[in-house]
């Protein structure tokens, strides 16, 4: 960010319609080193997490069951932020000048004095309708288009909306209508439009939870009506919205709709969440595993002076090698000092990780279990006799692996480099997850189902633990997740994150 005077600057960021994916890179960069970030209702919360830990985080929104602010007292806080010399994000769903008084929040920092920028976003009416596969403009269909407020007739004499001039666009957006949609229906009928025109509104589109109603001018009072639609949502009126019959594309994905737990370590679960997302799933996560590198790292860093004495080592999770590599990167080193050794992993995502160090692994069973290692071990027919092996690891990893190894004659060095602790929750955090059951909670392992019932046994909430429905990785998960009274929707064929989503996906019309 440029900042050419000592006060801070003003950015309004739009920050897009709702889908996390659909801020742009400026908004993202912006919302990264901003000092202070001022947002409303319409933003998307998860984006927020993107701003730096220290930011100061103020909701304007007129949502806020408590104090709201009114339009000119959140110019004033913008204007007070920018002169304490901070740079501040003022964001905004969809585009901050569409609808979203951006402009008079600008014009009120110009006459402050204050230097702003503006981030345009994807505005909800072009957004929404691409995700409901609605085009905005289309050829020989619709050649006009516009966006128009639903929501001044309220109370007004005299609109200063020209009906009989915009009535004949081809394609006519509204924002803020749900209330005045009969008004709107009966404004466009008398202005020439026919009562077997189609319409569409879509509410929370783009998001998890897009709603979309279709009708006709005629019959959508009545079909909005039947499902007791509120806002937020657009109201989409032209032949245009005759193409979501073929053009459906996101709110058909096998997994729309369906509100899916992820319970893997935050460092591990974006991988699991991409997947699920993009198979349309809303996915809460719930990490039940801190994976914390110990602080004291000297046993690790002892071995790491020694690598050459090492004949093979072992690596049980992304997190070991990832933790493995920071330390010897620390020592001064780099992957050329493990170039005598040979490489054994467990899952093909430790695989993928060690890859990305320049590193292919030696020995990775097809079963991603510590049995699997020690019986490809015994497949390969490789004389362990005397060597050296060494697996940095958890501090509660098992001994499946060096008791194994050891029994293969090898002498075998076990050190930890990280713990998995138990994040803390505040119980209101998992009561908006479990109030309404989800659809499935995702096991990726045995401590993420033992983490999970601690912290609802912590909390008072063992309820919730009677309500699961879990999608296991494999057995040996699947045997914990029965031990502790959860009920299993499906277990992977594939014991990894692929195989987990893959059963999922199979499983999608039951779960
Ligand atoms: N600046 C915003 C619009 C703010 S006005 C933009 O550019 O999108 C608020 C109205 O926008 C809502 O009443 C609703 O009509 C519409 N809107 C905003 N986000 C929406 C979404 N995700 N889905 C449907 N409508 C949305």
């Amino acid at each position: 960010m440029n900042n050419k005077t000592n006060r801070g600057m003003v950015y309004l960021v739009g920050a897009g319609p709702g889908d996390e994916g659909l801020l742009t890179l400026r908004g993202a960069e912006y919302l990264q080193s901003a000092h202070v970030v001022v947002y409303d209702y319409l933003c998307n919360e998860a984006l927020l997490k993107m701003a730096h830990n220290d930011a100061e985080i103020i909701y304007v929104g007129k949502q806020a069951a408590a104090h709201t602010l009114s339009q000119e007292e959140i110019n004033q806080l913008l204007i007070d932020k920018a002169k304490e010399g901070k740079n501040v994000i003022r964001m905004k769903g969809g585009d901050p000048f569409v609808f979203g008084r951006g402009g008079e929040e600008a014009l009120a920092l110009v006459e402050s004095g204050i230097e702003f920028e503006v981030v345009p976003g994807i505005t909800a009416g072009i957004a929404a309708s691409a995700y409901a596969g609605i085009p905005f403009t289309h050829r020989g269909v619709a050649t006009t288009a516009g966006f128009v407020t639903g929501h001044e007739m309220a109370g007004k004499e005299k609109s200063d909306i020209d009906w009989d001039k915009i009535s004949g666009l081809g394609t006519l957006v509204f924002y803020m209508g749900v209330k005045n949609l009969p008004v709107i229906v009966e404004k466009l009928k008398k202005t020439g439009r026919k009562g077997s025109t189609p319409v569409a509104l879509v509410r929370w589109g783009t998001r998890s939870n897009q709603q979309t109603v279709t009708g006709t001018l005629d019959s959508i009072v009545g079909e909005v009506d039947n499902v007791q639609l509120k806002p937020p949502a657009l109201i989409i009126v032209g032949e245009v919205v005759n193409l979501r019959s073929k053009l459906q594309w996101f709110d058909n994905k096998p997994l729309f709709g369906k509100r899916i737990v992820v319970t893997r370590s935050r460092t591990q679960a974006s991988f699991l969440c991409e997947k699920l997302k993009r198979a349309g799933a809303d996915v809460l996560e719930l990490p039940t595993i801190d994976i914390l590198p110990l602080s004291d790292q000297s046993l690790i860093d002892q071995e790491i002076n020694e690598l050459e004495k090492y004949d093979w080592m072992v690596f049980t999770s992304v997190n070991s090698v990832d933790i493995f590599m920071e330390r010897l990167f620390n020592s001064g080193r780099d992957v050329r000092s493990l170039y005598l050794l040979k490489l054994a992993v467990i899952g093909n995502e430790t695989a993928k990780v060690l890859k990305s160090y320049g590193l292919v692994a030696d020995l990775m069973p097809g079963r991603f279990t510590s049995f699997a290692v020690v019986d490809e071990f015994k497949k390969i027919q490789c004389t362990l006799n005397r060597k050296n092996v060494l697996i940095p690891g958890s501090l509660i990893a098992g001994d499946v692996i060096p008791e194994g190894l050891k029994e293969m004659g090898a002498d075998v060095h076990t050190v930890a480099i990280y713990e998995n602790r138990l994040p803390q929750y505040r119980v209101e955090q998992i009561d908006k997850i479990f109030q309404k059951t989800p659809d499935l909670v995702t096991f990726s392992s045995s401590s993420t189902v033992n983490h999970l019932v601690e912290i609802l046994e912590s909390l008072g909430r063992m309820e919730y633990v009677k309500a699961i429905k879990g999608a296991s990785i494999g057995p040996i998960t699947t045997e914990t997740a029965v031990e502790r009274g959860i009920e299993l929707a499906l277990e992977a064929k594939e014991h990894t994150i692929n195989g987990l989503v893959d059963e999922i996906l199979k499983n999608s019309t039951g779960v």
